[in-house]
């Protein structure tokens, strides 16, 4: 392709809406543009990228026997009621685009397909014959994020590959999944990018596991908790640990205290000068489920420990049977407005104690009338602990559980592991954190949709049985972007030549120059010739802008058609390394072909 027949507009200056660097670069290269928030148009450069990491993506998926196909976008309502997510998707978390056609019928843009690959599955999969089988798509999804930012990180319309597995048994379907945790290692590595496979939250889907592929980089918006023996690694909404030990507690007698303006755990530590380990702390959140049902939560933790939310969210979902709900639709510490709507009286806050009663919940038909208590881990072997009097101005110290306090409550794991804890498989190895970019997605979905839906198959002995189900993503243009973030210099884009848009850039300093412009022109035919995918940059523009936009634009090589020409040479300057070499005009491609090939690892 030639520059002077390009829509190529480059930028000098960084654009004011973006924040971190591959989206900077990516906007002033002309890769991108922004045309609302949360979606962009992928211009030429950029559309070559994006075929280039699909077909890396297709090449995997392929190899494992995964067949490719393409689901519609447009959904009906009718089966997202089946499998229970309507309203979830459009109205609690709202994630999902919605929309009435002319016949009054409810419709939704993808956000995700297990639905309707799962009606597909229920109407084409009878027998185990037919199994185990994998389909997978790559489309473009619409998801109405809260928060779009970062280009193509986190747009509403962006690219990815989803696909779907369906198997007899628990057993075929980890066989699967262990395919695609090789599949998806081998994307991120011949895409040139560094990455960690990590332990993945599975949220309300439950289901026997997920890994998530983080490709590591500053930006990222997801913390990654890993031991330095390799063999720990996950995202902290997963993680476990073992916390610091208790220090022992100094008062060996149950007794109410005094302590004034103490309602932080760092206040009354002060006051009574003691440990945050020795203290009970407990934390309300009020969660509402998807009927409505306000409950009002107590989470007793150790002192110096947080909540990890996710978890707790997690507990909560389990028990949403109990309310005659499914799921939640809201978890959150409440405010002192938001408290005014469920308290009969007003709270001790700061002096709160694991047995505060319930009659401080008001009487609702929509409230349940009673704290559901949970205890984390880290408390209940603490003695002679410190915790609220339930009275403003109090705490006592010295107190026992089944003494003064019952475990009447559920004990659960709802504690944030952090970089310094130390790791469950080997004490002596401790938590490291890192920032990673989600890049891609496991998961063993288990019968959720395929019983949600009736998706069922005839087993060898006869027996109708719900589907096991796998499913995988990997975000296409999350992960070109995310190749940028981890690959970059003052100067511009430095793509991997096994995504690069173009293989090379044929550079001619002065168009003015016969000779220059010759050479350039037979090198250009000759490279693209070989399947070496060449730009000319024949620009009436000085050579100086030239090479400033050859950086911007990160091509691998560059081959400048300057005064070396008259000692029948050209002057090749690899990207990444800046390293420049003269070479013999006549060698040029089979030295280009050689490093390419052997730059593009399969
Ligand atoms: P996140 O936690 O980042 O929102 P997710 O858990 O919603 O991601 P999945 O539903 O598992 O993501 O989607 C599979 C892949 O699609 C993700 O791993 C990610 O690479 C990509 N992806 C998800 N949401 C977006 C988005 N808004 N923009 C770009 N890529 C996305
Ligand atoms: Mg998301």
């Amino acid at each position: 392709m030639r520059l002077s027949q390009m829509l190529f507009v480059t930028l000098r200056d960084d654009p004011a809406d973006a924040e971190i660097p591959s989206h900077k670069l990516l906007l002033r290269a002309g890769y991108i543009r922004r045309i609302g928030s949360g979606i962009y148009a992928y211009l030429p450069l950029m559309w070559r990228v994006l075929q280039k990491v699909s077909q890396i993506v297709r090449e995997e998926m392929n190899a494992t026997g995964a067949q490719e196909c393409l689901l519609p976008q447009l959904q009906p309502a009718d089966l997202w009621k089946e499998s229970g997510r309507w309203d979830t998707y459009t109205k609690a978390e709202g994630i999902m685009f919605s929309l009435i056609d002319r016949r009054e019928q409810q419709l939704g843009l993808g956000p995700t397909h297990e639905e309707v690959i799962t009606a597909i599955a229920r109407d084409m999969i009878r027998s185990y014959r037919q199994l185990p089988l994998h389909l997978y798509q790559i489309q473009t999804k619409f998801r109405d994020e809260i928060r779009p930012r970062f280009g193509l990180m986190r747009g509403r319309e962006f690219i990815m590959k989803d696909g779907y597995s369906f198997h007899a048994d628990e057993a075929s379907l980890k066989e699967t999944y262990q395919d695609m945790y090789k599949a998806y290692s081998n994307m991120l590595r011949r895409s040139g990018l560094a990455f960690r496979a990590v332990e993945a939250d599975s949220g309300a889907i439950g289901g026997s596991g997920s890994t998530e592929f983080m490709v590591l980089a500053e930006a990222g918006e997801d913390e990654v908790l890993f031991t330095e023996d390799g063999k720990y690694a996950a995202n902290v909404e997963k993680a476990v640990s073992l916390p610091a030990n208790a220090e022992p507690s100094r008062f060996t007698t149950y007794e109410k205290r005094d302590t004034p303006k103490s309602e932080t755990i760092e206040k009354v530590c002060q006051f009574l000068n003691c440990s945050p380990t020795q203290v009970v702390k407990n934390v309300l959140y009020q969660t509402v489920y998807d009927n409505g049902m306000t409950v009002l939560v107590l989470v007793s933790i150790r002192g110096d420990q947080e909540v990890n939310e996710v978890k707790l969210q997690n507990e909560l979902t389990k028990l949403a049977s109990n309310y005659a709900a499914k799921t939640i639709i809201s978890l959150n510490v409440p405010n002192a407005e938001a408290q005014q709507t469920w308290t009969a009286k007003s709270l001790p806050l700061g002096y709160i104690a694991p047995d505060i009663p319930d009659e401080y919940i008001t009487s609702d038909k929509q409230i349940h009338p009673q704290f559901v208590r949970l205890v984390d881990q880290t408390v209940v072997d603490l003695k002679n602990f410190v915790t609220g009097a339930n009275e403003t101005g109090y705490h006592v110290v010295g107190a026992n559980w089944s003494e003064q306090f019952k475990v009447q409550s559920t004990l659960v794991d709802i504690r944030k592991a952090r970089p310094g804890d130390r790791a469950i498989h080997n004490p002596e190895q401790t938590l490291q954190s890192a920032r990673g970019i989600e890049a891609g997605h496991i998961f063993q979905l288990g019968t959720k949709y395929s019983q949600a839906m009736g998706a069922n198959y005839t087993n060898e002995q006869g027996e109708e049985k719900p589907l096991f189900m796998g499913c995988f993503g990997v975000g296409v243009s999350r992960l070109a972007q995310a190749a940028v973030e981890q690959s970059y210099d003052k100067d511009g884009i430095i793509w991997a030549v096994a995504i690069a848009p173009y293989h090379a850039i044929v550079t001619i300093p002065n168009i003015n120059d016969a000779q220059q412009v010759a050479t350039a022109e037979k090198l250009y035919a000759e490279l693209n010739q070989a399947g070496i995918e060449t730009l000319l940059d024949d620009r009436d523009e000085r050579a100086g802008v030239k090479f400033k936009d050859a950086d911007l634009i990160g091509i691998p090589y560059r081959i400048v058609t300057g005064r070396a020409i008259a000692n029948g040479k050209v002057e090749v300057v690899e990207r990444a390394t800046r390293k420049s070499q003269e070479i013999v005009i006549d060698e040029v491609t089979t030295t280009l072909k050689q490093w390419i090939t052997s730059a593009i690892e399969e």
